[in-house]
């Protein structure tokens, strides 16, 4: 079963009709490329860690273009396809072609997603029954707040109401994902318990919420922090009590990033499930694994569960996915062992790590780990337990054996 992802192109905050107050591609300037696990050996810096990272594209891309992808997707793929996707830097709803892009992918009988829609280039309730009588079956949507006055200020949605208006009618029929960046003191409280129960009500699938975040060690790797200067933000615990407090409460699915699923139990859902701990290889070599603050006390407890001897070294980062190489200069090497393990998607180029931990003369392999280890909430939204917990244990499994053939 093929799933077939048509990019419309398009740049953050430029083809969306202005950029949302909160938006982490605000402000992002000229940064170096990071390296990454797609660069070639003796070269730092990739398409995907220079421009990808940053969906640094020109504009949307004509529909005669698109259209051309589509088709050359599609002769590779043959007749077993069983989802289309639009995606993209710039917000579908803000396409100029959007409507014809539709109808053609409509055409093919399949059912259509939307990766991700603010909404804000919706100016006609309309437009939803045009969406579900072309096949739209599943979309992400965000929302921000329910309030039509808190979209318009902080997303500068020029028609707020049509806006919501879409995604409620969206809701009624499909099944809708719904997202909002929580930003302390503006739509959290009484205003997110509002949004949740306008949600519930119009019969959405679920929301995730997203702790927002300001400085670079919350992961604003692209030298744009702060976002909104002088804005507070939620501790990740105080976060996390926060999603298990208004999952309790309503009846679709809340869950949050970086933590947390209530439901799943995720990230990390497998410390819960001894015997699929006892299931795992266990640990016989020596490495030092580097992970972001959150995931750290969560790694080292499924490795101690394992046989233990590794050491779970966090860096200065949050967020695993996005370390850099500066995060790695700040360590403290003495605390290294000489094998080194870095998560699989860390910003960094492997021979950089390498000439950076070895700074003290010792030299050190490193080591890229699994790409997932866990799914976080945006991952797990649609997904059920066993399927996290397979993921979760096929990504341990995968880190042990690298522990043991190497450390
Ligand atoms: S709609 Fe999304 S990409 Fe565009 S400015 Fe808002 S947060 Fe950024």
């Amino acid at each position: 079963m093929a799933h077939l992802t048509v990019d419309i192109g398009g740049r953050p905050g430029v083809d969306c009709r202005g950029f949302c107050e909160y938006c982490y591609f605000k402000h992002v300037g000229e940064v170096e490329p990071f390296g990454c696990r797609y660069c070639l050996p003796f070269k730092v810096g990739c398409d995907y860690c220079t421009r990808g990272v940053k969906e640094q594209y020109s504009g949307f891309k004509p529909l005669s273009t698109v259209a051309d992808d589509t088709l050359a997707q599609l002769q590779m793929i043959g007749d077993d396809l069983s989802r289309i996707t639009i995606s993209g830097g710039g917000d579908p709803s803000c396409y100029p072609e959007f409507r014809d892009l539709v109808e053609i992918l409509g055409s093919m009988g399949v059912p259509l997603h939307i990766g991700y829609t603010s909404g804000k280039g919706f100016d006609d309730p309309e437009i939803a029954d045009f969406l579900v009588d072309n096949g739209l079956s599943e979309v992400s949507y965000t929302i921000f707040s329910a309030d039509p006055e808190r979209r318009r200020r902080y997303m500068h949605d020029p028609t707020p109401e049509a806006s919501l208006a879409v995604m409620r009618r969206l809701c009624e029929k499909i099944d809708v994902y719904a997202a909002a960046v929580v930003i302390p003191g503006v739509n959290d409280g009484e205003d997110l318990e509002q949004t949740c129960a306008w949600l519930d009500e119009a019969g959405a699938k679920g929301l995730i919420l997203m702790r927002f975040a300001n400085s670079t060690d919350q992961g604003l790797i692209l030298g744009n922090a702060p976002i909104i200067p002088g804005q507070q933000v939620e501790s990740v615990e105080a976060f996390r009590d926060r999603v298990t407090d208004l999952n309790a409460r309503f009846s679709l699915k809340i869950s949050g990033t970086p933590l947390w699923d209530p439901e799943i139990g995720s990230p990390f859902a497998i410390l819960q499930e001894p015997d699929l701990l006892a299931r795992l290889p266990r640990v016989r070599g020596k490495a030092s694994v580097v992970s972001g603050t959150v995931a750290t006390p969560f790694i080292q407890q499924v490795l101690d569960a394992c046989g233990g001897g590794c050491r779970v070294v966090p860096v200065q980062k949050e967020i695993a996915c996005l370390i850099t190489i500066d995060d790695l200069a700040a360590l403290d090497l003495a605390d290294l062992e000489e094998a080194v393990v870095l998560p699989g998607r860390s910003f960094v180029h492997d021979r950089q790590a390498a000439e950076v931990l070895g700074r003290d003369g010792t030299v050190r392999a490193v080591l890229r780990g699994p790409e997932m280890l866990t799914a976080d909430a945006e991952t797990s939204m649609g997904m059920r337990k066993e399927e996290v917990l397979q993921m979760e244990l096929d990504g341990f499994a995968a880190l042990i054996h690298l522990i043991n053939q190497n450390g």
